[in-house]
């Protein structure tokens, strides 16, 4: 991509709402664009962004047995009625009428939608387990949407629902999301930690919060610093094998770890002081199982081995892909601007051309630029006739993991600088050198 044909509004000043710094780099960087309250167009650098993270997100979800599907935002109030739900939500869900005076509503999640579909076909135990799940748009009218992306109205949501046979069945599900999150942040550039959560009125120990541990998080929280050191499954786990998916949940849930509403002081005391961990952190995925919360209100229930029938047991995955872009920016900055970690880096190379016009730097631009695109790398040619120290200062604004700076003294010896963002580090590549190293 040529700088000059795309659209990067960038910001010079500080924009006064933003109170965090992942808000003010998004606006900054030319990412997002608010349009009301809680509510933001992703620009082309955002989306790009975005993108990226919900790959990370479907490729780790389709590997550990999730299928996608895609269900409406708009949905009727009479599904939510059945669970009971239409009443008890509350303020955060927006109710609408459509033209025949019909309730509807945006859907703030979607358990009694994908309860509604598997009623409908599945009625066997053979047919278990399965999980769906769909990235979609949600709406919740939050009291206080603030922090950009972070904490707004309308978001973008990964939510998956397991359903089977039993509470075996169900936890095994539960544990393979367990292991797919792990792996889904940590690819990410992100430490998250699966905490305690609370369970509420369905009880039990199977829910947890995603945390990633920051000053701004809107969460309180406590672990043992052992879980920043604890080894993240490879990508040849066997979600097949419950015993391995069981193990690896065993060691992620044994060092102490609690929200604010789970924390439980006599436990703490325990954790030897040097590894306490009293922290910010943002929430940035949540499991659950809530059993037959649904499945019976709703009527889904299948034929077991033994001839009868069954409610299925229940489980829904949450993942926020927006929230997640403002996390990574929270986690991963410095005073210049964003560090973008190579895996959702909206482009892999930035490529500045110090002196447009000037006929060996444009050819060497152009050639260079050539063989990025033919490598297969995105690259993000600045050829505008901005100041150097401007390009620069662009450059380390929207993170990009590596800058190939290209200038009239390195054309005439046959060499350009390369700069890594997240270091600093400048060397001095020859020419051909950095074109081998490329393909
Ligand atoms: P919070 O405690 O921050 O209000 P939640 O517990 O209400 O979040 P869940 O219902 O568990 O959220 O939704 C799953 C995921 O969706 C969350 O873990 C988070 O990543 C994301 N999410 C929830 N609310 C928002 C929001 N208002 N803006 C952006 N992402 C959100
Ligand atoms: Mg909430
Ligand atoms: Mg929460
Ligand atoms: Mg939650």
């Amino acid at each position: 991509m040529r700088l000059s044909r795309y659209f990067l509004p960038i910001l010079k000043e500080n924009p006064r709402e933003a109170e965090i710094v992942s808000h003010r780099l998004m606006l900054r960087a030319g990412m997002i664009r608010q349009q009301a309250a809680g509510s933001f167009s992703w620009l082309p650098l955002g989306k790009k962004v975005l993108d990226k993270v919900c790959k990370i997100i479907r490729e780790e979800q389709n590997r550990a047995g999730a299928l996608e599907i895609l269900m409406p935002t708009i949905q009727s109030a009479d599904l939510w009625r059945e669970s009971g739900r239409y009443d008890d939500y509350g303020k955060e869900m927006l109710r609408i009428k459509d033209r025949h005076e019909r309730d509807m509503l945006f859907g703030p999640t979607n358990e009694e939608m994908v309860t509604e579909i598997f009623r409908s076909y599945v009625r066997s135990y053979k047919d278990l387990p399965l999980n769906l799940y769909h990235i979609q748009w949600k709406f919740r009218d939050e009291v206080r949407p603030r922090f950009g992306v972070m904490r707004s109205r309308e978001f973008l949501m990964k939510d998956a629902y397991t359903f089977d046979i039993d509470f075996e069945g169900a936890r095994a599900a539960y544990n393979r999301m367990f292991v797919s999150y792990l792996r889904t942040f940590t690819r990410m550039g992100l430490q998250a930690i699966p905490m305690r959560a609370d369970t509420g009125p369905i009880g039990g120990d199977l829910s947890h919060e995603f945390i990633i541990l920051a000053e701004t998080g809107e969460s309180q929280v406590f672990c043992d610093r052992d879980y920043l050191s604890l080894p993240v499954p490879g990508e040849n786990t066997d979600f097949t094998n419950d015993a391995e998916i069981d193990g690896i949940v065993k060691e992620w849930t044994t060092p102490y770890a609690a929200t604010d509403e789970m924390h439980d002081e006599a436990a703490w005391t325990k954790v030897p002081e040097t590894h306490k961990l009293s922290a910010r952190g943002i929430e940035v995925g949540h499991i659950f199982h809530f059993g037959e919360k649904y499945s019976k209100p709703m009527g889904a229930k299948v034929t077991g081995p033994d001839g009868k029938d069954h409610f299925v047991s229940g489980g829904s995955y949450g993942i926020g892909p927006s929230r997640l872009v403002a996390a990574i920016i929270e986690a991963s900055h410095d005073d210049n601007g964003i560090i973008w970690p190579e895996a959702v880096a909206p482009f892999d190379v930035g490529l500045i051309n110090m002196k447009p016009g000037d006929a060996g730097c444009d050819a060497l631009c152009e050639k260079l630029y050539a063989a990025y695109e033919k490598a297969g790398k995105d690259v993000l040619y600045d050829d505008t006739d901005q100041r150097p120290g401007a390009k620069f200062a662009t450059a380390d604004l929207i993170g990009l993991p590596w800058q190939v700076i290209v200038g009239p003294r390195g054309v005439g010896d046959g060499t350009v600088e390369v700069k890594n963002r997240r270091t600093g580090e400048r060397d001095v590549r020859k020419v051909e050198d950095l074109l081998a190293s490329v393909e």
